[in-house]
């Protein structure tokens, strides 16, 4: 138990340490990304922009005023160009607590789910981020801000001269996940729904390892292979790269199964699934064993009981 405290007591990445930098992937379309990116397998948040002729549209505003801030610096040292839209993929905090930094004037764009959780639950998560990442990382003075439009499928954003795509492939990490799709760049960024490329794994802090699979396989789908992905806290990827965290959610799924139908417990269970091939992860332990394995084994078993 001490070790799963500690682990759990140590935030995955150090909100203080971040320093943001911008890659132009193709010309006006920006990746920005922790400048440890290629260094580590996982990393703090990443986000994004497009310019287009009459404006910008961001991709997320990250966990405090501070890296929403060096985000806004880095639009800023490209075009002077208003920041119109802004989108969050998810309502986790690191993805959408710097919205309350941005202009009046931008239009904000999130997941009905998102939009209704933060409106209700915001507190109660901001207390949980203080918990996870630490007391003194900014995340006392984040004010929520919530969607000026939901969008529950898919939306066109016209930026000038370039369309943009935010569109929901269904549930991956929670029910609001939406992503931005810049079609002639053919730039995905994804957020939480992939953390990283190999080794990192999905986190399933809610569940639904099926519906993941699903959604993960509609997005490799509708990709071209050449397109390129932003995760949600690595490096870019391409969408072959899908096929690993699909691998993995597959045989999660098997064996949690099996191991159901033999009538292990959960502890069983976990001393069954050591599944050393995706060991390499640095934050193997906690996801693999402390999120992954419960979630799926809970979900199975009430579906077991429930037919
Ligand atoms: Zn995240």
């Amino acid at each position: 138990m001490t070790q799963k405290d500690d682990q759990e007591a140590r935030p995955p990445w150090d909100a203080a340490r971040v320093n943001l930098t911008s890659k132009e992937l193709a010309p006006g379309v920006f990746a920005v990304m922790p400048d440890d990116v290629f260094a580590k397998d996982h990393v703090g948040t990443t986000a994004g922009f497009v310019v287009g002729e009459r404006g910008v549209l961001v991709i997320e505003s990250l966990l405090n005023g501070d890296l929403a801030s060096q985000l806004i610096g880095l639009v800023r040292r490209v075009t002077t160009k208003p920041i119109r839209f802004l989108v969050n993929t998810s309502y986790h905090g690191d993805h959408c607590y710097g919205n309350y930094l941005f202009p009046e004037t931008t239009t904000l764009i999130q997941h009905p789910a998102t939009k209704k959780y933060m409106e209700e639950k915001f507190e109660e998560d901001r207390s949980f981020m203080i918990g996870l990442m630490g007391k003194g990382k900014g995340i006392e003075r984040v004010q929520a801000r919530t969607a000026d439009i939901s969008v529950p499928d898919m939306l066109s954003v016209d930026l000038g001269g370039r369309t943009v795509q935010v569109r929901h492939f269904g549930f991956a990490q929670t029910p609001g996940d939406l992503v931005v799709w810049a079609p002639d760049a053919k730039v995905l960024w994804v957020g939480n729904m992939i953390q990283a490329p190999s080794p990192a794994l999905p986190w399933l802090l809610e569940g639904r390892h099926k519906e993941s699979i699903a959604t993960l396989t509609r997005v490799r789908d509708f990709l071209p292979e050449d397109a390129t992905i932003i995760p949600g806290h690595g490096r870019p990827m391409r969408p072959a790269d899908i096929e690993f965290p699909l691998r993995y959610l597959d045989e999660l799924d098997r064996a949690v199964r099996a191991a159901i139908h033999k009538g292990r417990s959960l502890e069983a269970t976990l001393d069954a699934l050591a599944m050393p091939e995706y060991n390499a992860y640095s934050l193997f332990d906690w996801a693999h064993k402390t999120v992954n394995v419960p979630a799926a084994y809970h979900h199975l078993r009430d579906s077991v009981t429930a037919s």
